[in-house]
């Protein structure tokens, strides 16, 4: 038997996380059994569904890497779902039947399923036996007109011509499986297996919804992150290997799943945890993929070929789990902000405030450094060689003393890169500049206090 899933999402808005990973789960288990995954659009509520969701759906697919073998949309099934009502109604296992529309007083036909009355019996895969007593359903609607099958008759139909082995979804749909499996057998169809897979809930654990702060997948494309890091984290939600890895390839988690291991409880979607993940991925990128994924969240004022560009490219790395951290590094409260100008300080902020004679060792401290980091040519002006210049001279006279000042003079800021970083960014004539700058501004005070005092 060759397997054969889908992902069915009606193109009714955005999906979040949650129908991706049931997507995932669908996807991971028919590449595991050498089968093949299908895309069906189910787009039968003609008024909500749109072009513009399904379009997002195949977009979000595709940045996800679920490559599927067939696409279908249930908008181009409509003949053939009238001919399986038409046969249902001919043997007598379906009716039309005229009810009143209850707010305009009028009436109008719908066609019911006569419901055989029985008890439905099926395994799930990740739940087990669910014993379902169908008398409650009674007679259910299947279409409201030939022509407009609802979603229990066109999944079914769909679900049994396409050969789907495997129906994967979400716990959601538990209660309308019973329906469905009594359409099958009503209409002649082997029925398949079924696997619910437990809902994804917010930190709160809430149903995770856009009410809780879900966003659609391709959103987290926007904020730059990795689909890698996205498909790991998701195929994590519910199920884990034997050995607990978190980390794992696209082709582990295919080799390693099992539907079997997917976990009853709802799973939590956390995006702390989504972070983690993505930096784990970030690292990993070299400095070419790196530097081109980067660009789009980069400040206008960074040019692509800047010298400083190259230098900050792995600062950043180190700094972010996610593209979307970028722009705020550079922002007047993050720790790169000095890279672009010399933020306006306090002259008071430059000496060490434990050192004695505060100004004084300042003034002393920042002359010995400049003439230190002005003997290095500069290639050599990168952290190593600028800490290896200055340490020394550092430890011996004190570090907050001589590196307190340095990094003020440096950046103006007390959260930035420590100062040998900072002035390797900076690059030599800046570093030099802004040193110069900070003494002509301690000296000028030394000696009007000299003056006043
Ligand atoms: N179209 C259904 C939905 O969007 C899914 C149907 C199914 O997976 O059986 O919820």
């Amino acid at each position: 038997m060759k397997v054969i899933t889908r992902f069915a999402p009606s193109p009714t808005g955005y999906f979040h996380a949650g129908s991706y990973r049931t997507a995932l789960f669908s996807y991971i288990f028919a590449r595991q059994q050498g089968g093949r995954f299908v895309l069906r659009i189910e787009d039968t509520d003609r008024e909500r569904s749109k072009k513009e969701y399904e379009e997002n759906i195949v977009d979000s697919l595709k940045w996800l890497g679920l490559d599927y073998d067939d696409f279908s949309r249930q908008s181009d099934h409509t003949a053939n779902y009238r001919k399986h009502i038409e046969r249902l109604i001919a043997n007598s296992q379906a009716f039309v039947s005229a009810e009143k529309v209850a707010a305009a007083g009028e009436r109008s036909e719908v066609i019911r399923f006569k419901n055989p009355n029985k008890v439905v019996v099926f395994n799930d895969l990740i739940r087990g036996r669910i014993e379902f007593d169908t008398t409650e359903l009674g007679d259910f609607v299947i279409a409201k007109s030939l022509d407009e099958p609802v979603f229990h008759l066109a999944v079914v139909v769909d679900d049994a011509e396409s050969g789907i082995t495997h129906v994967i979804r979400g716990e959601d749909h538990i209660s309308n499986t019973p329906r469905h499996i009594l359409l099958y057998e009503a209409l002649g169809f082997p029925v398949p297996s079924y696997a619910h897979i437990p809902l994804l809930l917010a930190t709160d654990r809430s149903k995770l919804s856009k009410r809780n702060g879900a966003i659609p997948v391709t959103e987290y494309r926007r904020r730059g992150f990795l689909p890698a890091a996205v498909v790991n984290y998701l195929a994590l939600l519910g199920w884990h290997p034997e050995d607990n890895r978190e980390v794992m390839s696209f082709a582990e988690i295919i080799k390693d799943f099992s539907l079997e291991r997917v976990q009853k409880a709802g799973a939590i979607f956390d995006e702390a945890k989504l972070r983690w993940f993505n930096r784990q991925y970030l690292l990993q990128l070299n400095e070419a993929d790196f530097s081109e994924a980067v660009q789009p969240f980069l400040p206008e004022w960074l040019s692509v070929k800047s010298p400083v560009l190259k230098r900050l490219l792995p600062i950043i790395k180190d700094k972010i789990a996610a593209f979307d951290e970028v722009p705020a590094l550079f922002e007047e409260s993050g720790e790169l902000h000095f890279v672009r100008s010399l933020p306006a300080y306090d002259l008071a902020k430059l000496p060490w405030k434990k050192s004695t004679e505060p100004t004084a060792t300042a003034i002393k401290h920042l002359t010995e450094a400049k003439r230190l980091l002005h003997i290095l040519a500069d290639i050599e002006f990168d952290a190593n060689t600028i800490k290896d210049t200055l340490w020394p001279y550092a430890e011996a006279q004190g570090r907050g003393d001589v590196l307190w000042p340095l990094r003020i003079a440096l950046t103006g800021q007390d959260k930035s890169p420590d100062p040998f970083v900072s002035a390797a960014i900076l690059g030599r004539e800046e570093s030099l500049k802004r040193l110069d700058s900070a003494l002509h501004r301690l000296n000028t005070q030394e000696s009007q206090s000299l003056k006043h005092g």
